[in-house]
Parts: structure tokens; C-alpha cells; sequence
């Protein structure tokens, strides 16, 4: 299912609008004509939300470039109806680069308000009595349009910085204790403000902001989780892949059914498998795609037929922090473990959460 609308590449990196974003199309135009807007009321307040999602673009565009000076590449950039996502391929270790990332992204909207301020008759608007500035600010209009966008560069600015990790604010504020602290303990006490904040923008949210309630969700999931990772990176620093792998494991030839799968799964406890012949590993095939290969194939059908040729594959001596990565990033939670061209052993996010489940008690 393709649920993202692309806008192509720009600098190398693909930018697409998520399909939730139409949403919020959808809800400024009903708004407008509730408040019985005319047609041209409607073209303007839709016209100035993809003016302040171009600048939003060009935040995120901001991280990405910052973060590739660092080494690090951006998957894609995303629109979602509550703002911007840069997907960047990793999160930057190093306070430095972390502090770097994180400020150049609001960094961008002061360079935009900034040359906004300079064509935009800033003063003018708020030299006026309260009363004719909220008349001349009820709705967008050619007047007031370049006056919004320079207020909502400035609100982006304010909103992004402030302390609620994962807001770039909150990632500044990381960086900043890991310096002193080191990045386990820094992250915690970031996540624990950003769950803090989060908490009450939702109470606010909810009565005054329903986006402001929405992001306030976003920002505690992505504060526990993003605490969570990174505990759970630092212990597994150290360890390799062969640490954790699993040595017993069924292949499966790609000549076997998906009937001699099924049986392998009723008769044991795997679940996920290498499909490999005399010359190596062939594919993988995972138990949840198994029931739809055989509604359509039959159960008769060869596992050649259905497995996945294009997987990914792990080295024994591999970091155990790299497969934790790549098995919570890709769709696909498994991975065959290869010396030269030798099967020696398979690892999923299950085998990784068992390996820190002993870790973390053995470290009491
Ligand atoms: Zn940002």
C-alpha cells in the first residue's frame, strides 16, 4: 500500500505527503465555509497552509543537509497534518552533531522570518488599536497573507525550541546534559521533561487546540520510545551478533511446500525461516506472509515460489547495536547470520528482546 504522495527528490533526498495531510485540506476548507467563508476565503487559507508547509519542508531540509555533513542520510521527508518529519537514517551520537542537527531545522524558519520581516510591513500591523488588527487578522487575505506566514515562521521557531524532547528544542536540550552527563542519563531526564510538557500541551490541547492535543501524543510516544532505544542500545554495546543469534534453526529447502512450512511450525518453535540449498541462503519466509502465499499459490506450492530473495543478511562479527537498528527500521524482522557464504545463525527482534531481557537483570 502506497500511503504517501511523492514530490520527488530534491538534493537527493524524497520528499512525499503522508495521506493524513489531505485531512487537514479537507478540515481549513470546512472550517472556512462554516464560518461562512466564500470561495477565494477558502483558495487563500488552503493556499496559506502550503505556503507554511513549504517552510516546513524547508526546516526539514535544514536537519537533513546538517545531518549529511555529518555522515548521516535522510531516508525521506514527510508532510504529516501536524507538521514535518526528516527520516534520518540514524540519530547523531555525538552531542556536537546532535546540537548541530537539532538547531538548524528552526535555524531556517529565522533566516525565512527574517527575510519576510524585511518585505512585510511587520510594524504597520502591530502599530494598529487591538480591534482593527483583529479585524483586519479574521481570516487569510492578499492583505494579512505575508503578515501569517511571517507570525507562523516565528510561532514554528518558538513552538520547535521549546525543551520537549523529541522537539528539536528537547534534542538541544540532550545534547547539551550529555555533555556533562553521558547520553543514557541525558536522555532519560530530556524524556522525562518532554513526557512532562507533553502531558500538559495535551491538557491545554484538548480544551483550546485539538492539533495541539494530537501533537502532544506524538511527543510522549517519541520521548518513551526514543528513551527506551536508547537504554536498550547501551546494553547491547559491546556484545556482537553471534552473542545473541540463534544456533538452532530449521532450514527449509526450496523445494519443500508451504505444507512441510506449516508442519515445521506446528512441530516446533520456529516461526521465520532461511530457505537454503547446497550453495547457500536462497530467501527467507516469514510465518506472516505464509498464510496469504498459500490462499494464493495453494499449499502445495514450492517455497521457491513464495519466499522473499530480497533480504538482508548479518555478519556474526556485526556490532549487536547495528542488528537492533536494522531490525527495528526495516519491514522485515529477521535476518539470516553469514560467515563468507556459511549459514551460521538467524536473529529477530524477539532474540534481541530475550539477549536484553537477561542483560538488564543481570545488571542488578
Ligand atoms: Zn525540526
Amino acid at each position: 500500500m502506497t500511503s504517501s504522495l511523492s514530490l520527488g527528490r530534491y538534493a537527493g533526498i524524497k520528499v512525499q505527503i503522508h495521506w493524513t495531510f489531505w485531512f487537514l485540506i479537507l478540515f481549513i476548507v470546512i472550517l472556512v465555509y462554516s464560518q461562512e467563508g466564500t470561495f477565494s476565503d477558502v483558495i487563500w487559507s488552503t493556499g496559506f497552509i502550503l505556503a507554511l508547509f513549504v517552510c516546513v519542508v524547508l526546516h526539514e531540509f535544514g536537519h537533513a543537509l546538517t545531518a549529511r555533513s555529518y555522515g548521516i542520510g535522510t531516508r525521506s521527508i514527510t508532510l504529516l497534518p501536524i507538521g514535518g518529519v526528516a527520516s534520518l537514517k540514524e540519530v547523531p551520537e555525538d552531542p556536537r552533531a546532535e546540537f548541530m542537527v537539532a538547531i538548524a531545522g528552526p535555524a531556517v524558519n529565522v533566516v525565512i522570518a527574517i527575510i519576510l520581516y524585511i518585505f512585510v510591513p511587520v510594524e504597520t500591523f502591530l502599530e494598529k488599536d487591538p480591534e482593527t488588527l483583529q479585524e483586519e487578522l479574521t481570516g487569510i487575505t492578499a492583505n494579512n497573507f505575508m503578515f501569517y506566514l511571517f507570525a507562523a515562521n516565528v510561532a514554528l521557531v518558538l513552538f520547535n525550541m521549546l525543551p520537549a524532547f523529541p522537539l528539536d528544542g528537547g534534542r538541544v536540550l540532550r545534547a547539551l546534559l550529555s555533555v556533562r552527563m553521558g547520553r543514557v542519563r541525558a536522555t532519560q531526564a530530556a524524556a522525562a521533561l518532554g513526557k512532562f510538557l507533553a502531558l500538559t500541551f495535551f491538557l491545554i490541547g484538548i480544551f483550546y487546540n485539538l492539533i495541539l492535543a494530537l501533537i502532544a501524543v506524538f511527543i510522549y510516544f517519541g520521548a518513551e520510545s526514543e528513551n527506551v532505544m536508547v537504554m536498550q542500545l547501551n546494553l547491547l554495546k559491546g556484545y556482537i551478533v553471534r552473542d545473541a543469534m540463534i544456533t538452532r534453526f530449521t532450514v527449509i529447502r526450496p523445494d519443500q511446500t508451504l505444507n512441510d512450512v506449516i508442519d515445521n511450525i506446528l512441530m516446533g518453535t520456529d516461526r521465520n525461516f532461511v530457505v537454503a540449498d547446497e550453495y547457500g541462503a536462497r530467501g527467507i519466509l516469514l510465518m506472516e506472509d505464509l498464510t496469504e502465499a498459500i490462499q494464493t499459490k495453494g499449499r502445495h506450492a514450492p517455497v521457491s515460489h513464495v519466499m522473499d530473495t530480497n533480504f538482508k543478511t548479518l555478519n556474526p562479527f556485526d556490532p549487536l547495536t547495528n542488528a537492533y537498528r536494522e531490525l527495528r527500521s526495516g519491514s522485515k524482522n529477521f535476518f539470516p547470520v553469514l560467515e563468507g557464504n556459511k549459514l551460521v545463525g538467524v536473529i529477530d527482534i524477539d532474540n534481541i528482546n530475550e539477549f536484553l531481557r537477561f542483560r538488564a537483570s543481570l545488571d542488578y
